[in-house]
């Protein structure tokens, strides 16, 4: 049995916390308390063992279940967990369509209200189409699932590089900057190495992965960033930047299409 030092928490605001814990080889498992409300809310469910260790040592209540997309390394613990706690299920009509257990259905843009918390979704699609960024202001944090990951973004599997950029674009727009970015994988210090191949200069992302390199050789986490570290580091985040367009040989291209180059880029790196 893991107990409290195991589970170290994060405060995100003056009343909420979030406990973060890995599924799986590389998922991450999302827990976010309201200490008003005295319940808590999931991010994705990997595999329900680790949630259900987490909420029996932290104490929580789980009320809901915020999904950002159908992928199985998303969800596959989803059923089990709802068994356990009876959360409510809460996705993308999308997901709703291809999973059966979806018990409220968003659109982009629909805000929901988690026991007095609201958090917006947000479709950012281009890894899949039902993509969903939880922004949760007052928590001062966004969930972005497999759309953006710290350094780096998801493959493209249902969507193009100008869907996902027009995603990632609307992050950048409406996110404000001191806002905690989660996201659904740790893999930064891989993306950190192909984003110092088209960013070199980039003497922020030169320290940010110093860093990075620190905390994987003490198996830490290097989620949570913030929206202002992504905006200075991620070069899926900077296709406007010369540096990156002079690297690529794309000066003058629009800014989808260097973000389309700069994804098979790193599909191939
Ligand atoms: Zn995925």
């Amino acid at each position: 049995m893991r107990n409290l030092q195991d589970y170290p928490l994060i405060a995100t605001s003056d009343f909420t916390q979030v406990c973060q814990f890995t599924c799986f080889q590389n998922n991450y498992g999302v827990l976010l308390y309201n200490r008003k409300s005295e319940t808590a809310v999931a991010f994705d469910v990997p595999e329900a063992g680790p949630y259900l260790e987490a909420l029996k040592v932290t104490g929580w209540k789980l009320t809901y279940i915020l999904l950002t997309h159908h992928h199985h390394d998303h969800i596959g613990g989803v059923n089990e967990l709802v068994a356990q706690t009876g959360a409510k299920v809460v996705g993308h009509a999308r997901s709703a369509q291809k999973l059966g257990f979806v018990d409220l259905a968003l659109e982009s843009g629909d805000c929901i209200d988690l026991n007095g918390l609201e958090a917006k979704a947000i479709g950012t699609p281009g890894h899949t189409l039902d993509s969903i960024s939880w922004w949760v202001p007052d928590a001062n944090m966004v969930h972005t699932g497999d759309a953006l990951f710290s350094l780096g973004c998801g493959r493209l599997f249902e969507g193009d590089g100008e869907m996902l950029w027009a995603s990632l674009n609307q992050l950048k727009r409406e996110i404000p900057a001191e806002t905690l970015v989660f996201c659904g994988h740790e893999y930064t210090e891989a993306n950190g190495r192909f984003a110092l191949s088209v960013d070199s200069k980039n003497q922020t992302l030169l320290k940010r992965q110093q860093d990075v390199l620190k905390l994987r050789a003490n198996d830490k986490p290097t989620l949570p960033s913030t929206m202002a570290q992504e905006l200075a580091t991620n070069p899926f985040l900077r296709v406007d930047q010369l540096d990156i367009r002079q690297s690529l040989d794309l000066v003058d291209a629009s800014d989808a299409d260097v973000f389309s180059k700069l994804r098979q880029m790193k599909d191939n790196f």
